[in-house]
């Protein structure tokens, strides 16, 4: 891997030449690009640089790593596993078939692959371990409570494609005569964060949100809410957005200069005070916008 770009998606061509060039499988190819993937944690309050490296249908290789936030409580933070299942979520990738961690999962992120349809036949290697060899999730997290307690089968789950059926409540009247540049880009954030919020994965509360974050440069990142069935592990809007900037290049947190929330109007569960805190304490001089939907669904 080329050490001076951080990567967090390797195409399929690429890890299967990879794989070949070292005499190996691509599942027996994962355990070599987890302590790599470690340097790219962003751990400031414990130090402790977790990696996660995974591989779903399409034989893309997706990277995950922990993220901590000084100055905020502690479950605003990203595991390692999170980050992996956000980061193929982003990349369209429909499955999770192997997982590879540098160090045990929570109990958390055992709970929060359970997202995933046929969650307890994800195989899971731990590079730590006396003797690493995959393993069925269902031998870390047996006897589990998940999305069939709670959920019809017909309804999608993580990685499953998801719309929403989220549209603005009203389309801003009296346009100025001429429309500035600024009034273009905040529309392409604002659209942005339409499309993450359709995309989200919150059938438990049926609120689900999106955010889109802006850097200096311009470019956008996406991210969708996801909810986990017993609720504490779900990943939020800016977290998930976070994700994306991180896979995507994005630098240091105050280079985020601007931000969208959406989310469903009279939603039972609420993002806009929580995000704001957190924008407000990774990039003070971000600009905040909150857009309320309306769902047909
Ligand atoms: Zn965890």
């Amino acid at each position: 891997m080329d050490q001076t770009q951080p990567r967090f998606v390797i195409q399929a061509s690429e890890a299967e030449s990879m794989a070949k060039a070292s005499g190996l499988t691509l599942t027996e190819l994962l355990p070599s690009l987890v302590k790599s993937a470690q340097t790219l944690a962003r751990p400031p309050i414990s130090k402790f640089h977790v990696g996660a490296v995974g591989v779903g249908p399409s034989g893309r290789i997706f990277v995950g790593v922990n993220l901590e936030f000084p100055g905020l409580p502690l479950h605003h933070s990203v595991h390692a596993e999170q980050f992996l299942v956000t980061n193929l979520s982003i990349d369209a990738e429909t499955h999770l078939d192997y997982l590879v961690v540098s160090h045990a999962p929570c109990g958390h992120c055992r709970q929060f692959l359970q997202e995933i349809r046929g969650a307890p036949d994800i195989k899971l290697l731990i590079t730590s371990d006396e003797n690493p060899e995959f393993t069925p999730l269902s031998k870390f997290l047996s006897h589990r409570f998940g999305p069939d307690h709670l959920l019809g089968k017909e309804l999608p789950l993580l990685l499953e494609s998801h719309h929403n059926g989220l549209s603005f409540l009203s389309e801003i009247q009296n346009l100025p005569n001429g429309i500035s540049n600024e009034y273009v880009v905040n529309e392409k954030l604002k659209f942005a964060a339409l499309e993450a919020a359709n995309k989200s994965h919150a059938p438990y509360s049926g609120s689900p949100s999106g955010v889109a974050l802006m850097d200096c440069d311009g470019k956008i990142y996406k991210g969708s809410y996801t909810e986990s069935a017993a609720y504490n592990p779900s990943l939020g809007p800016v977290q998930a957005a976070l994700v994306a900037y991180v896979a995507g290049g994005g630098g240091d947190y105050d280079k985020i200069a601007a931000a969208v929330l959406v989310e469903k109007d009279g939603a039972v569960i609420k993002q806009e005070q929580t995000a704001r805190l957190l924008l407000q304490s990774i990039s003070p001089e971000c600009q905040f916008s909150v857009f309320h939907c309306n769902s047909d669904a």
